[in-house]
């Protein structure tokens, strides 16, 4: 085996003294104390200042097998990129996780949750990497790292820093110290001991095991701009030392999961179990052809949006599980189970590839979820979502609670023919905006019978009761000589500018009687 580094050159290397051996971390972060079987899972965000659907996606996955398994499920900040840094991004995905309720258990003992608060952890990791001669201070610069891609692209040869390309794979110390006595900063290396030519097996809980030909390169552990470490090596000691049992992340790391193994087998230490997600697509519309949702054009994609037209946060909870558990609905509807968290889902379960994210889907969730919802939760939901997100006018129909109660619970008393009508908060109050005189839009083209509305006005009080009521507008179809249905459409349409409502009676009932006379009477000039 090559020798390593000593410690004095240890300390140079890395700008200070390692403040921990391996072994004072394993102690500092001990085993969780939990019971068997229980799944330790995080989420882990680089805060790019957006909230994409996915990500909702995968905190459902991590928090759902915590919280099924009596496990532990962790947020961590991945905001090792401070080039990429943007304002408020981290209270964006803190905002979205609280509106969609999903919590997270961030013990302090196994803390902290930035990555840029535990450069002392990489640091005491990468020492002993450098020690054991599995790690090498590169002073490649930039110019000289292209001019190496250049020459392999010349040749046909993979890209990379590997093999006989890396320069300074072998450098000796007396080399390192003329660099650093130089003033050059090194980025710490992995010494890859893997051949291509030979395969490693991987596990994945989806796709189980996997082989792929060994990483031969030598991949950056510590960057040198800023000492922080790349990906892979932060996500192996924070997940190692977090006691991370099933990491759940995207596809787009699959191929880098050999890379993984080798950096979990160099530490002696066990990986956890990888779930790779699917994207989550949808069908373009001009293509028909199933895509990606991007996060450029498609603006479901984005989490803020949704909340800002108002889709219930639960119904979208509840897609997307039944996105990973697709027996949820039929349980669902059966009666079997309540809500997302009374479901036991299967890892395995989980869509490799070309998971749907349908807005039609969406609708029809959303459609359920409101109409089993006791009322006042739905006028809870509706004010909640006005004050935060909607206009002026919005805001005028939340004025008087009491009022939108009862226009909210115009057929909802019969469980059976509960309307299902309502799809957003934003859509629900356009739906029952005719309640309220400022967005009340009379209908200019229907034709009204005129003799029938007076009619109407001579007989209307609206104290009757609904068979009372009935039986007035089955007197005045006949006395004109039309239908039932034309004297209800004539009063629909002069009430509410619209053909198609809900019930008739309970909806006069609510407005009042001035209200309903004022409107037939419009309806009459
Ligand atoms: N920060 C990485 C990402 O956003 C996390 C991947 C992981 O969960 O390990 O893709």
């Amino acid at each position: 085996m090559r020798n390593g580094l000593s410690p004095s050159l240890i300390e140079r290397v890395l700008g200070g003294k390692p403040k921990y051996t391996i072994a004072e971390l394993e102690e500092k972060f001990p085993p969780r104390n939990l019971p068997e079987g229980a799944f330790v899972t995080r989420f882990a965000p680089s805060p790019t200042g957006f909230m994409h659907i996915g990500g909702l996606y995968q905190v459902l996955i991590n928090s759902k097998l915590a919280q099924q398994s009596n496990g532990v499920f962790m947020l961590r900040i991945e905001d090792t990129d401070t080039k990429r840094e943007v304002k408020d991004a981290v209270q964006i995905i803190l905002d979205s996780l609280k509106k969609f309720g999903l919590s997270y258990n961030n013990d302090e003992k196994y803390g902290p949750y930035y990555q840029s608060q535990r450069k002392e952890i990489y640091h005491s990791v990468a020492a002993d990497l450098l020690a054991r001669g599995l790690a090498y201070p590169c002073f490649l610069t930039a110019p000289e790292m292209e001019e190496i891609r250049a020459r392999q692209n010349a040749a046909g040869f993979p890209t990379g820093i590997y093999g006989e390309f890396a320069r300074d794979r072998d450098i000796c110390e007396e080399e390192i110290i003329k660099h650093l006595d130089n003033g050059e900063v090194p980025s710490i290396r992995l010494y890859s001991n893997g051949n291509p030519d030979a395969r490693i097996f991987c596990k994945d809980a989806v796709r189980g095991s996997i082989s792929f030909p060994e990483n031969n390169e030598d991949l950056v552990l510590i960057k040198s701009n800023d000492g922080l470490p790349t990906y892979h090596f932060a996500h192996l000691c924070d997940d190692h030392f977090m006691r991370t049992t099933h990491v759940v992340r995207g596809a787009e790391w699959l191929s880098s999961l050999p890379l993984h193994y080798q950096l979990f087998r160099m530490m002696g230490w066990t990986p956890p179990l990888y779930i790779h997600t699917s994207t989550l697509d949808k069908l373009d519309a001009e293509t028909g052809k199933q895509r990606k949702l991007s996060k450029r054009h498609d603006p479901e994609s984005n989490v803020a949006n949704l909340l800002a037209d108002g889709w219930p946060t639960n119904a979208v909870l509840e897609y997307l599980f039944n996105i990973i558990a697709s027996g949820y609905e039929e349980s669902k509807l059966k009666g079997a189970v309540k809500s997302i968290w009374d479901y036991e889902f299967r890892p395995k379960k989980i869509p490799m590839s070309g998971a749907l994210f349908d807005m039609k889907k969406l609708e029809w969730w959303a459609k359920e979820n409101i109409a089993v919802m006791p009322v006042d939760e739905l006028v809870n939901s509706v004010v909640n979502w006005a004050q935060e997100y909607g206009d002026s006018m919005h805001k005028a129909q939340i004025d008087d609670v009491k009022y939108l109660t009862s226009v909210l619970s115009i057929e909802r008393d019969n469980p059976k023919r509960i309307r299902k009508d309502f799809i957003t908060w934003k859509q629900t109050l356009s739906e029952v905006s005719y309640f309220w005189d400022s967005l009340y839009q009379p209908n200019r083209d229907f034709e009204f019978n005129h003799d029938l509305l007076n009619e109407f006005l001579a007989t209307f009080d609206i104290r009757d009761d609904k068979d009372t009521w009935w039986n007035k507008i089955v007197a005045i179809a006949t006395k004109i000589g039309v239908k039932n249905g034309d004297v209800a459409m004539n009063l629909r349409v002069a009430l509410t500018g619209r053909t198609n409502t809900p019930d008739l009676y309970s909806i006069m009932q609510v407005m009042g009687e001035n209200c309903v006379k004022e409107r037939v009477q419009g309806a009459l000039k």
